[in-house]
C-alpha cells in the first residue's frame, strides 16, 4: 500500500513571514490521512523544519552531487539534511531548463541525497514540442532510465510527473493523458527494480489547484501530487491535503 504524498514546491518564493502560512496549514490539517511535505527555498528549510517539529516533513529544491568543497553558492545533502530536511526535489524542469541540468547530474545528485538519508523526489516530465511529436512516453523512459539511481527503493524516492507545459499555466493533461504516463512510469519502474519498483510513489504535478486535485488523484497509478503556485497559501494546499 502506497501512502499518498502532498508536496509543495515554494520554488524562488518566501521570506520569514511566509510561515505563517505553513502555521495555518498545521492548524487546519493536524492529522491529515496522507504524507505533506513542503520544500522553500533553501533559506527557510531551517526555520521551517523547527516549526513543523515533525508534523509535515520540509525538503530543499536542489542539492549538488558532492559533498562538500567548492562550489560557491552550491548546497549539499548533508547540508539539508543537517538544516532540517528529509526530502529533497531533483531534476525539476526549470533547473533542467535554467541550469542545462542532463539525467546523468540529476542521477548523481540522487546518489548523493540517498547516501545522506534524504529521500529524493525525482521530477520527468515532456515539453509541449515533444508531446505534440508524440515523443511523449520516449521522454519520460529515458528521463526515467538516466536520472533514477540503480540504488532507488520505495522509501528512498519518489517520481514527480511533471509535463513541462502544465506548469504553471493553469493548464492540465486529459485525465487519460496523465493515467497513460502514470502507468508507464508503473511498468518502466517495476521492470527495472520489481516489486520494489511497484511501491515507488507517483507523483503528478502540473497546475493542481483545488477544483482539480480530486479528480487527479483519482486516476490510476497517482499517488498524490507536486504542487507550486498552489502550496504557497494553507487555505488552497489545506484543500488539495483534504482532498488526498
Ligand atoms: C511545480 O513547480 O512543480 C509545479 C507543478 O508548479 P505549478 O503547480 O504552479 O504548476
Amino acid at each position: 500500500m502506497r501512502k499518498k504524498l502532498a508536496a509543495g514546491n515554494w520554488k524562488m518564493n518566501g521570506l520569514k513571514a511566509s510561515l505563517t502560512e505553513v502555521e495555518a496549514l498545521i492548524a487546519a490539517h493536524p492529522a491529515p490521512a496522507c504524507e505533506v511535505l513542503l520544500c522553500p527555498p533553501a533559506t527557510l528549510v531551517s526555520a521551517m523544519a523547527a516549526l513543523a517539529a515533525g508534523r509535515i516533513a520540509v525538503g530543499g529544491q536542489d542539492c549538488h552531487p558532492k559533498a562538500s568543497g567548492a562550489h560557491t553558492g552550491d548546497i549539499s545533502a548533508a547540508m539539508l539534511k543537517d538544516a532540517g530536511a528529509s526530502h529533497v526535489i531533483l531534476g525539476h524542469s526549470e533547473r533542467r531548463a535554467d541550469h542545462a541540468e542532463t539525467d546523468a547530474l540529476v542521477c548523481a545528485k540522487s546518489e548523493a541525497a540517498l547516501a545522506e538519508g534524504l529521500t529524493a523526489v525525482i521530477c520527468v516530465g515532456e515539453t509541449e514540442a515533444e508531446r505534440d511529436a508524440g515523443a511523449t512516453l520516449a521522454v519520460v523512459g529515458r528521463q526515467l532510465a538516466g536520472s533514477v539511481p540503480a540504488q532507488a527503493t520505495a522509501a528512498t524516492v519518489v517520481i514527480a510527473y511533471e509535463p513541462v507545459w502544465a506548469i504553471g499555466t493553469g493548464r492540465t493533461p486529459t485525465l487519460e493523458q496523465i493515467a497513460e504516463v502514470h502507468d508507464f512510469i508503473r511498468a518502466e519502474l517495476v521492470g527495472r527494480f520489481g516489486a520494489e519498483g511497484d511501491g515507488v510513489r507517483l507523483l503528478y504535478g502540473g497546475s493542481v489547484k483545488p477544483a482539480n486535485a480530486a479528480e487527479i488523484f483519482a486516476v490510476s497509478n497517482v499517488d498524490g501530487a507536486l504542487v507550486g503556485g498552489a502550496s504557497l497559501k494553507a487555505a488552497d494546499f489545506g484543500a488539495i491535503v483534504a482532498a488526498l
